[in-house]
């Protein structure tokens, strides 16, 4: 079958929306690449970044990018060496194994009868080149972050930035199927053509940058998860996350980023999973059943 737009479309995937930082990873990415790269003391080089952004109006990923591209030992590197600091990055216990065993639940016979897909989707207002060299890119279906243009083989302009209101953007984009930036994600597309629709979608982040993709998730029918660092001896990351689920009423859950099996962010990941899942078996064979009746007879 082709698909196509004004086509209805068999809506059997599930999608798994993470943000990075501090959502799959407990530090910034950068941190972990090319600051040490270039032997840049972490604290330092986001506090000069700051300085734009309040003194200067700059934008959050416009002003980190800058900053970047001030450092020899940073603007000599290209988008291939980038690529090649993914495998630095570290992650909460049980990354990248989740992906793995959450697809292998809806990989029941139950579920593949009926056609039924999880896929995984990263959006981060880091670095794409960075977590398309990582461990988790082999099970995402895309990661979307800012990109930097080349000239002469070095990074030079900031090509594409995500900031955390253009996050939404990437959300519609999953829901759409216009994974590629270049489509245009405003292109009108009938609720039953879309290949994943937004009840069939849970969003997993950390913080206040996540509240515009948390919101759109919400309204929609998604479901919204907040996980936090248990680790953190300041509480302020599980303070972030207590906020967003009791004070703004933001997420639907809140759990430690531990995503080993067992841990009750598996548990509400998996029972989410199998509920859409059984919903979308259920939808699909009402939908052969009415078919039957409405045949004429023979
Ligand atoms: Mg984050």
């Amino acid at each position: 079958m082709i698909e196509g737009k004004g086509m209805s479309e068999p809506q059997n995937i599930i999608a798994v929306v993470y943000d990075f930082d501090h959502t799959l990873s407990p530090q910034y990415m950068q941190d972990q690449t090319i600051l040490p790269h270039a032997g840049l003391d972490p604290q330092a080089f986001w506090q000069s970044c700051t300085a734009l952004i309040t003194q200067q109006g700059y934008d959050q990923e416009l002003a980190y990018m800058k900053r970047m591209l001030e450092h020899d030992a940073i603007r000599t590197l290209s988008n291939r060496d980038l690529h090649g600091m993914g495998a630095q990055l570290t992650f909460f216990p049980g990354i990248p194994d989740c992906f793995g065993e959450l697809n292998a639940i809806i990989q029941q016979p139950k579920y593949q009868e009926w056609d039924v897909h999880v896929e995984h989707y990263v959006v981060s207002s880091g670095l794409e080149a960075i977590l398309a060299g990582s461990e988790i890119a082999k099970w995402t279906k895309a990661i979307w972050g800012c990109q930097f243009d080349e000239a002469g083989g070095h990074i030079s302009f900031p090509k594409r930035t995500i900031s955390h209101t253009q996050k939404t953007q990437y959300l519609f984009r999953v829901n759409k199927h216009l994974l590629d930036p270049a489509q245009d994600v405003n292109d009108h597309v009938p609720e039953e053509a879309r290949r994943v629709p937004f009840p069939h979608m849970i969003y997993v982040g950390d913080g206040p940058t996540d509240v515009p993709c948390f919101t759109v998730i919400k309204k929609h029918g998604g479901l919204a998860v907040a996980v936090y660092n248990p680790d953190d001896p300041t509480r302020r990351s599980f303070k972030k996350c207590y906020d967003l689920a009791h004070h703004a009423d933001r997420v639907h859950f809140m759990a430690p980023a531990d995503y080993r099996s067992g841990s009750p962010l598996r548990l509400i990941l998996e029972q989410h999973l199998t509920e859409i899942a059984d919903s979308i078996v259920e939808r699909r064979r009402h939908a052969i059943a009415a078919t039957r009746i409405a045949a004429p007879p023979p």
